[in-house]
């Protein structure tokens, strides 16, 4: 397979319904004042376990066979695919097992543990946690669930975009975050299989992202991880890309990058106008209307991906108090 397409799309979608939230989609009055045209905006962040994530995750486990089942699912995932899995595997009576390395704060480890995983720490790097993904896909049969590029969680991240177009039929604009590209693709190939003229548009930082690098360059190039407000963002889509790469390039009309000081002033809007709480992965859309970087003519619909973010940091910043890099 070197696509997803809109039938494997609604497809995923009977396949997940029950297990995933359908969220809501809310108009925003201030942002529809300010850019003069209608602005609604995906609550995602309000999805079992705080993010989009459950979608992808929930659908490649509903295509396990029953051996499969019985040995369990593994992934290195720090972040909130890996509490998606964890939750999605838990709810199947499945066993996950996440790989971590020792720089993981004890917090993170404790939230993905009381999410249902089994926990093993490993090395000092991502790299060694994935090396061990391996050893336990090879050794003891877990199956692996990678993040973004697979078929079944394109598949299941696109059941957002089926959503979005049903609830604004007459929609012109979509603004995705996009990392690894699961959610931007499999959002591109719903919202365009219902409205082929719309335009997708993927939203990154500028401090290491990988897959606009990437679509310039014209093959999967790395990039240097750097820290940034938008985390969920951070990280390759992997030299050895097989899906995402070539939609995003197909299916996508733009990528814009933002700063953090920008990404710092969408979630303070999420926060202070529409009364949400996001991370900065979940505030991009936000920031790059109020930015002035995308100026859409139409409808336009901000995708909110998600809302796991220390609630220190996201006080910090609310009050303009957060030290911002460059
Ligand atoms: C994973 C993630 C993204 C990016 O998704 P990709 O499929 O990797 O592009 C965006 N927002 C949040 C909150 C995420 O967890």
């Amino acid at each position: 397979m070197d696509s997803v397409t809109f039938q494997h799309i609604l497809v995923a979608r009977d396949r997940i319904a029950g297990k995933i939230a359908a969220t809501p989609v809310a108009a925003s009055v201030t942002l529809s004042e300010r850019l003069d045209v209608p602005v609604y905006l995906k609550l995602e962040h309000r999805q079992t376990t705080g993010s989009f994530k459950l979608r992808g995750a929930s659908n490649a486990i509903a295509w396990l066979d029953a051996e499969d089942r019985k040995r369990g699912v593994v992934a290195a995932s720090t972040g909130n695919h890996g509490r998606a899995l964890s939750f999605a595997a838990r709810l199947e009576g499945m066993r996950a097992v996440i790989c971590m390395s020792r720089l993981v704060p004890a917090n993170k480890v404790e939230e993905i543990r009381r999410l249902g995983a089994e926990i093993r720490i490993v090395g000092n790097s991502q790299d060694d946690a994935q090396v061990e993904v391996e050893r336990l896909a090879a050794e003891e049969g877990l199956v692996m669930v990678p993040p973004f590029d697979h078929p079944a969680v394109i598949a299941g991240q696109g059941t957002l975009g089926l959503e979005i177009a049903s609830a604004v039929a007459d929609v012109e604009t979509v603004l995705v975050p996009l990392s690894g590209g699961g959610l931007a693709a499999g959002i591109a190939a719903a919202v365009k299989g219902t409205r082929p003229h719309a335009k997708v548009i993927g939203i990154s930082m500028q401090r290491g992202a990988a897959m606009k690098a990437s679509l310039d360059a014209g093959r999967p190039v790395q990039v240097e991880e750097m820290p940034t407000l938008a985390d969920s963002l951070g990280g390759g889509i992997g030299l050895d890309n097989r899906l995402t790469f070539s939609m995003c390039r197909d299916l996508l009309d733009d990528v814009v990058l933002l700063s953090e000081a920008e990404i710092a002033a969408g979630i303070t809007h999420a926060y202070s106008q529409e009364r949400e709480i996001v991370e900065g992965a979940g505030a991009v859309g936000i920031a790059a209307l109020l930015a002035g970087k995308v100026r859409p003519r139409g409808p336009v619909v901000l995708v909110l991906s998600g809302r796991n973010i220390d609630m220190g940091l996201h006080r910090d910043i609310v009050c303009g108090k957060e030290e911002l890099a460059a």
